[in-house]
């Protein structure tokens, strides 16, 4: 599948009393500026009586569901031949619409921003901003209530902690570090037990991560060197320090059946020993789910909040993407009956429509029956995607996910459906004119 590429701006008013207000007043002259400034940049308009020329030119940024061609009403399209630019310019009335709205298809990213430089300079464009209207009130209201990030927002968030999630976002790495926490589940342990008990990983694998600070967290302990075990009743933060007390007394080992009790020589050594740290531990255990959806989303969106308290609701995700308000719930674990009701009700008390269930597990057949009834209920007004597999699975299914709603996007800004009256009259003079 193609994708289109799409730059959006609304233009706003900055008020005092609300932080973005429609741009009302002088908007003619700026409609007329915004215009003057296609025609420089060698943009040409499409006027009403060429319908079908529209269509052909929206045909070649692959926009071919076009179910009412009213454009000129509210919508103003501006084509550049040589260098493929297509400009949509929609003034509007209504919720939300007292905007004017620009979108930009483009092939080239280096064909816009020309024009983009040029509109910017206009004197009376108060405030540029890539989004629409209604996705920038809402943008607003997410950064007003969605402030708190969980235990697992801070860990996404921090920037220490990248190659730990880079490591883990692989899956035979996860189950490494898996099979090392049981190892060390009952305590440290050294780098010679812990590559004992892990099939196909070399001394260079363990090397690679076993001294980074913020996967393992590494402390002495006392070895005896006849019965060769750890004596876990004391530790030390550096060899020195346990060298220190090793030479300071002499050593008694209490290991049972140990040789030294009946031998004479009582040999001990100072060695490492590892344990996983809690941030390592809570990133394999799901927080690199939550990790790997906010990095897919970031490819397209700058507007996500991964990990955040809405009120004492625990939000996965929240994103907004081609006017879409989308809550995400991650699970490494299986998702089931009762996870689909507490999604939906966090998704209401948002006033979110679009969930997506990103699951590393299948979804039963009696929870998917369930999904199917809510997407289909119309009173229920709720839109749910399930997104399940492994890394790249889940990366694909995204990506379709966001293409889709591109599309979409697409063909319901061309639909007339922003004023109804004005519809109803020309649909009047048309049948008139049959
Ligand atoms: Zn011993």
């Amino acid at each position: 599948m193609k994708t289109i590429n799409q730059f959006r701006i609304a233009i706003f008013h900055k008020s005092s009393k609300r932080t973005y207000y429609a741009y009302n007043e002088g908007q003619k002259s700026l409609l007329t500026r915004i215009r003057e400034t296609c025609v420089k940049q060698g943009l040409t308009p499409l006027f009403l009586n060429s319908d079908e020329r529209i269509k052909k030119e929206l045909k070649k940024f692959n926009i071919t569901k076009i179910k009412k061609l009213f454009l000129i009403d509210n919508t103003e399209v501006f084509i550049s031949k040589k260098k493929p630019v297509l400009m949509i310019i929609k003034t509007g009335r209504g919720v939300g619409l007292d905007t004017i709205h620009i979108v930009f298809l483009y092939k080239k990213e280096a064909n816009i921003k020309r024009i983009l430089v040029s509109l910017r300079k206009i004197k009376k464009i108060g405030k540029v901003k890539e989004g629409t209207y209604a996705e920038a009130t809402q943008r607003e209201d997410f950064n007003n209530n969605l402030k708190t990030k969980s235990a697992n927002g801070k860990l996404i968030e921090d920037k220490k902690l990248k190659e730990i999630f880079t490591y883990l976002l692989n899956k035979d790495n996860r189950k490494i570090i898996s099979e090392i926490s049981s190892i060390c589940k009952l305590g440290p342990k050294s780098k010679e037990e812990i590559l004992s008990s892990i099939k196909n990983f070399t001394l260079k694998d363990l090397g690679e991560i076993l001294h980074n600070k913020k996967f393992f967290i590494k402390i002495y302990r006392i070895k005896c060197c006849e019965c060769n075990r750890i004596l876990f009743s004391m530790n030390f933060s550096s060899r020195k320090q346990g060298e220190r007390a090793l030479s300071n007394s002499s050593f008694r080992c209490l290991m049972r059946g140990c040789p030294s009790k009946k031998s004479k020589s009582r040999k001990a050594e100072i060695i490492e020993v590892f344990s996983l740290t809690k941030e390592a531990l809570m990133i394999r255990s799901g927080v690199w789910l939550e990790k790997l959806v906010d990095d897919e989303l970031r490819r397209v969106t700058s507007d996500t909040w991964p990990c955040r308290f809405h009120n004492n609701d625990e939000l996965d995700n929240i994103f907004i993407f081609r006017e879409k308000f989308v809550l995400v719930e991650c699970k490494d674990t299986s998702f089931g009956q009762n996870d689909l009701y507490n999604i939906v009700m966090k998704a209401r008390n948002l006033a979110v429509n679009h969930i997506i269930i990103v699951t590393t597990k299948k979804i039963h057949k009696n929870v998917l029956t369930r999904i199917k009834i809510f997407n289909e209920d119309e009173e229920e007004n709720i839109n749910i995607v399930v997104i399940s597999g492994m890394e790249s699975e889940i990366r694909r299914k995204l990506e379709i996910f966001f293409q889709r709603a591109n599309k979409q996007y697409l063909d319901n800004l061309l639909e007339f459906d922003t004023d109804r009256r004005l519809f109803r009259r020309r649909a009047f003079h048309h049948r008139k004119r049959l």
